[in-house]
């Protein structure tokens, strides 16, 4: 019986990181995130130990043996069966951001959806979004399990935690697995709403000085600092000039968030 709750953390022993990733691709599967034997989840052991879901395997039926270990070059190190056709993605993230100790990869059906329509979900609706993930770029489409998807999820990777793969799914991770999982969690409610927003045909977009505002509250949560409140209608809790309305292009909004979440890796 697997458990019904993890913990954060990264440093843990084997048994409970295999353990963990088991009752996070059950958690996958029930919330139909992954179906039949889609997705893959992996867990970094150590500087060249990497411990990976099966290829060919529904991701709710995973006992902790059925887990492989790889090292940094796809090599299996232990394990009975194959890992994941997908373990080039997971080693592209695992090599280009040290801070990652954890990755999910499924396909839930909303997110897949504006993936497969080329839509990012980029735009300021929902104020959690820009705090948790800034914003979810699309990476251009890449045949599942070559090089070509690394190359196309390559040039994101630094800069965003959650990444919608074109006519494919969605790629989120962190320093550990319960935050990779709750990421990809969020992509895909964010995408729910967002898809309402569509159906209702209006959305209202955060004002470039809220972006602002929050941006600078995930750069204070990236840093570790003590727990921040949300954002106020108090002048007095911001940057001068904080409340003043500004207008910017997509374009710049995008650059000032890529630009906040760079700056906030630079002091983690
Ligand atoms: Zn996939």
């Amino acid at each position: 019986m697997q458990p019904e709750s993890i913990s954060h953390g990264a440093v843990k022993r084997e048994e409970e990181h295999r353990s963990d990733i088991c009752a996070v691709g059950r958690w996958i599967h029930d919330r139909g995130y992954a179906a039949a034997t889609d997705g893959n989840i992996s867990v970094r052991l150590g500087p060249d130990r990497i411990l990976m879901t099966p290829t060919c395997m529904s991701k709710g039926m995973m006992t902790p043996d059925d887990l492989v270990i790889i090292d940094l070059e796809g090599r299996r190190i232990a394990g009975v069966r194959k890992p994941s056709s997908e373990f080039g993605m997971h080693l592209l993230i695992y090599r280009s951001r040290p801070d990652v100790n954890a990755i999910c990869h499924g396909h839930p059906p909303t997110a897949t959806g504006y993936a497969a329509a080329g839509i990012a979900l980029d735009k300021p609706i929902l104020c959690e979004l820009v705090i948790g993930l800034g914003s979810i770029p699309v990476a251009r489409y890449g045949t599942p399990g070559t090089a070509e998807l690394s190359a196309a999820l390559e040039p994101l990777v630094h800069s965003h935690d959650a990444i919608l793969m074109a006519n494919h799914g969605v790629v989120t991770y962190g320093l550990d697995l319960l935050t990779a999982f709750l990421r990809l969690e969020t992509t895909e409610h964010f995408a729910r709403v967002a898809l309402v927003t569509e159906l209702l045909g209006k959305q209202v977009l955060l004002s470039g000085g809220d972006v602002e505002k929050l941006t600078a509250v995930r750069a204070r949560y990236a840093a570790g600092a003590q727990p921040v409140p949300m954002p106020s209608d108090d002048p007095t809790s911001y940057a001068d000039g904080a409340t003043e309305r500004v207008t910017l292009t997509r374009r710049e909004l995008e650059s000032l968030i890529d630009e906040a979440v760079r700056r906030d890796r630079s002091i983690r």
